[in-house]
């Protein structure tokens, strides 16, 4: 395929951040998880990680402005150059508009938006099992709900870019999936 910058998009718990990792080791790209830039500045304690966390701790959406600065400061490190898998952003229709934007500057586009589809209560029974301090059930339940309120949507914003791939199964078989789903998109 000619580019690289693809976004996944799926339910906390679909496994993004597994296949994303994958993905980008495959394709040679970075993998950019803002969960885990967010997770990364509150260890270091910076003023960024710290303003974050009462959103992450309860499973809100830290807001777009934060969010979008901590990614286009990202996007301007020079191993995005020839692209990227984002993991967790854009997660709202504003914040995709952002995205266009930072990308449009440099006279680049999203190549692909990869669905990942998982049923919910497969979802929320992998939460429970990770034990990560905000995975508890109130809190996996607020985030399927801003998923399905502020994320799923995007799906209909992207559409003509979109390729949906089953999510269940193992780890290995649903990578092949989705690398698969790209190279027949181009
Ligand atoms: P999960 O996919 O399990 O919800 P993430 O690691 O992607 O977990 O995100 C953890 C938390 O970080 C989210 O609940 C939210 O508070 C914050 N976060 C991550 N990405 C974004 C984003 N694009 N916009 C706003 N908040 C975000």
């Amino acid at each position: 395929m000619a580019g690289v910058r693809v976004v996944l998009v799926g339910p906390p718990g679909a496994g993004k951040g597994t296949q994303a990792i994958r993905l980008a080791g495959s394709l040679g790209v970075p993998h950019i998880s803002t969960g885990d830039l967010f997770r990364a500045n509150l260890s270091r304690r910076t003023e960024l990680g710290l303003a974050a966390q009462r959103f992450m701790d309860a499973g809100e959406l830290v807001s777009d402005e934060v969010t979008v600065g901590m990614v286009a400061d990202r996007l301007t490190d020079p191993d995005t150059e020839n692209g990227f898998i984002l993991d967790g952003f854009p997660r709202t229709v504003a914040q995709a508009d952002a995205l266009a934007e930072l990308l449009a500057r440099d006279d680049h586009e999203l190549d692909a938006v990869v669905a990942l589809e998982v049923p919910e209560d497969v979802v929320v029974a992998r939460l429970l099992g990770r034990g990560r301090g905000d995975d508890t059930e109130e809190v996996i339940r607020r985030r399927q709900q801003i998923y399905r309120e502020e994320t799923y949507p995007l799906l209909r914003h992207y559409a003509s870019r979109t390729v949906t791939v089953d999510a269940v199964g193992e780890v290995e078989e649903i990578t092949g999936r989705v690398l698969d789903a790209l190279r027949t998109r181009t």
